[in-house]
Parts: structure tokens; C-alpha cells; sequence
């Protein structure tokens, strides 16, 4: 056989997905199974957006746009950022990709070299240590501790700061343990990159899915002008995963370099999508409030019966869909406990260890299901670890 590439051999999966095929595969053999595994809301895309976009195609919205996007959709953004960050950023600064994971991926290839150390959490989404492997950097783990809420400390980060550290990734709210950075952590960790010179990739997915707390950006210092990149999408908080749409505010010599990749890599993002997003930002914005407040229902409803099983424990999540209950109290290892809850519960959920080395002792709980369900699993939680 001929040898693949070493960067291939270094970028690896999700777990998410892994998972979902084990428990289709005990759904095929007509077990029951309820899903906490995948990272999406249960819900359809609100009907005006998919509107627009059949529309869209109806009038012939189906050829190549420009790589960084149409114009309408980066007004949009341009808008939607002022609103929402604080700042309102150049139209030159803002460039539309197919889901928010390409925006990871090429911003983090215009900015890291092989031997570079790039700085992220863990427990935490898997795709930043799976680039930063491809790309030969060293990936520094910043642990997220229970006590500290599973929010970054600006100090540990200081401390893992070497003259070979290139970029600091921040998620707030984050994935897997649902937690939500201060403004003022924020505001040291950008801090911190402007002393050292540093880039700061901010993902913020799920900026509009917090509940108590306010939503705050890393990108406020600088506007995005200098070190910073938002990275933001319609997939969570508009429930439009499929349609793969997302955007980038970038300082304006990486947004050449993006477009680059992007002409590269896609030509651009599917015109009829990008019209779907227009609609999405300055139509009736009522649906996310109201899947909000079904969500705090659901966390709630999960966080009090995860909280009621011998063994497990668990803090109410600031944002985002996730529960992220401690398990070490039933001597199992989170890959057993996972194992465990899927084989005789019949409940398919994430090991903590699927986001990293310090999701050891946990569990990730994707509580996107109907409450009748979440009651259910507990239930069937209970019952498995009293037949054990
Ligand atoms: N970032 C984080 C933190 C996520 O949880 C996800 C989705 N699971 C993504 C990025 C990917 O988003 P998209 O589907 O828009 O590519």
C-alpha cells in the first residue's frame, strides 16, 4: 500500500459519531435507545428561514457567489455583530463559510505553524486538538476544574504561555460541560494575548443559547482588527446543522488568506443557504428565545434527575445544551460508565474522556431530547445500577 500523508495519519474523529453508529446498531437489533449523544438542537429550522431558502432556489440562487460570501449576508453579520458584540466591525473584515468547523480549520491554518503551541481547553471540543495535530503544533491543555464552574482560568493560562505559543482557543459557552466565561476573563485572557503577541480564535457557537448569563466575546480588545477571530453559525441557535452556515470576523490581511483557502478548498458557501441566513438574521427572531426556555426547562428537568442517581452529580450549565455530571463516585471510568448507561439503560451519551484527558469522571449529556424522555432515562438509569 502507499503510505498516506503524516499530517493525515495525525487528524482523528468525534466521538459523537462513533457513538450514534453503536447505538443504531443496537436500534437495528430493535433495542430501545434514547439519545443524549449528539450535538444538536431537537428541533426543525424555523419555517421563515427555510422559506427563504426554497425561495432562494426557486429564483435561481444555485450558482457560485463570491468565496467570501454575498454581500447582503455580510451587512447582516455586520449588524448582528454590532448588536450583539458591542463593536461593529468592517464589511472587509467578514467573510461567510459553510458551517462554523471550516472556520476552524482554515483560521487555524493561516495562523499556526508545525512546532507552534496552541493553547485550549480540556475537557473540549475535539476538533482543536485534531487540527493542531495535523499541523504539527503542540496542543497545551488548559484543565477545566469542577470547582472553577469548568471555566478557563486566565492564570493557568498565563502560567502555559511560551515563546512558542501562537494561539489560545476560547468556546464560551462551551462544549462539552456548558459553561460561560465572565466578561472580565475574557478581557484578561485577550489581555494576556496582546502582551505575548498571541492569536485568539473566540468560538462562540453558542453565543445566543446562554440562560442566567450574558454572552461575552474575546474579540471586544481589538475589534478583530489585529489578533482576534469570531467565529460564529446559524447550526445551534437557528436548529440549521444541514444547511452548513457560519461566519468569520477576521483582521483584514487573514480575510486574503481565508478567501484563499476557502477558493481552495469549497469556491463558497451554497448561495441559496446564504439567503436562508439573511432571512435567519433580520426575520422574526422569536424562535430562539422560545427554544431557549424550552432548554432551561430540559436542563433543569436533567441537572435535577442526574443529581438524584446514586453516584452521579451534576452543576447547572450556563449555556449551550450539554450536562456534564461527575460519576466518579460509582467506581466506574467514564468509558465503562458511557458503556454501562448504553448496554443496559439503553442511554446513548458521551464520555467526558471523548473532549479530552480531564473529562475523566464524567459524563456529556446532549439534553436536546422531549422531557418524557429525559424522565425516562433516568429512570432506566436508576434501574440499571440497582440490577448491577
Ligand atoms: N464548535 C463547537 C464548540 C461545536 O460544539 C460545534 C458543533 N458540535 C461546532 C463548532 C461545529 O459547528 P458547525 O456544525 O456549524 O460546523
Amino acid at each position: 500500500m502507499v503510505k498516506l500523508s503524516e499530517g493525515s495519519n495525525r487528524i482523528y474523529g468525534e466521538a459523537a459519531f462513533e457513538v450514534l453508529a453503536k447505538a443504531q446498531e443496537l436500534e437495528r437489533q430493535s433495542k430501545k435507545i434514547i439519545h443524549f449523544e449528539i450535538g444538536e438542537p431537537d428541533m426543525e429550522t424555523p419555517s421563515n428561514i427555510a422559506k427563504a431558502g426554497i425561495e432562494a432556489i426557486k429564483n435561481k440562487k444555485t450558482h457560485y457567489t463570491p468565496s467570501i460570501g454575498i454581500n447582503e449576508l455580510r451587512q447582516a453579520v455586520q449588524d448582528e455583530v454590532e448588536k450583539t458584540r458591542g463593536y461593529r466591525p468592517d464589511l472587509d473584515q467578514i467573510v461567510i463559510i459553510p458551517g462554523l468547523k471550516p472556520g476552524i480549520f482554515f483560521s487555524m491554518l493561516a495562523t499556526v505553524n508545525p512546532g507552534d503551541e496552541v493553547i485550549y481547553q480540556d475537557p473540549g471540543y475535539p476538533t482543536y486538538g485534531s487540527v493542531s495535530s495535523f499541523l504539527g503544533a503542540k496542543g497545551i491543555l488548559i484543565p477545566l476544574i469542577e470547582e472553577n464552574e469548568f471555566r478557563m482560568n486566565p492564570d493557568d493560562i498565563e502560567n502555559r504561555i511560551t515563546e512558542k505559543t501562537k494561539l489560545i482557543i476560547v468556546n464560551s459557552p462551551q462544549n462539552p460541560t456548558g459553561s460561560v466565561m465572565t466578561k472580565k476573563e475574557l478581557d484578561e485572557i485577550a489581555e494576556l494575548a496582546e502582551e505575548h503577541d498571541i492569536f485568539i480564535i473566540s468560538d462562540e457557537i453558542y453565543s445566543k443559547m446562554t440562560y442566567e448569563s450574558k454572552h461575552h466575546t474575546a474579540t471586544l480588545r481589538d475589534h478583530a482588527k489585529e489578533r482576534t477571530v469570531l467565529l460564529d453559525g446559524f447550526s445551534k441557535y437557528f436548529a440549521m446543522t444541514g444547511w452548513r452556515l457560519g461566519f468569520i470576523v477576521a483582521p483584514i490581511n487573514m480575510v486574503k488568506r481565508l478567501q484563499d483557502f476557502l477558493v481552495s478548498a469549497v469556491s463558497c458557501t451554497a448561495a441559496f443557504t446564504q439567503w436562508a441566513g439573511v432571512e435567519a438574521l433580520t426575520g422574526d427572531q422569536s424562535f430562539i428565545s422560545e427554544m431557549m426556555k424550552r432548554f432551561k426547562e430540559k436542563r433543569d428537568r436533567i441537572v435535577g434527575g442526574l443529581n438524584s442517581i446514586n453516584g452521579f452529580s451534576c452543576l447547572s450549565p450556563k449555556g449551550a445544551f450539554y450536562a456534564f455530571p461527575n460519576i466518579k463516585k460509582t467506581n466506574m471510568n467514564s468509558q465503562e460508565c458511557a458503556d454501562h448507561l448504553l448496554y443496559k439503560a439503553g442511554v446513548a451519551t458521551l464520555p467526558g474522556t471523548a473532549f479530552g484527558p480531564y473529562g475523566e469522571g464524567y459524563l456529556r449529556f446532549s439534553y436536546a431530547n422531549t422531557l418524557e424522555n429525559i424522565d425516562l432515562a433516568i429512570e432506566k438509569i436508576k434501574e440499571s445500577f440497582e440490577k448491577n
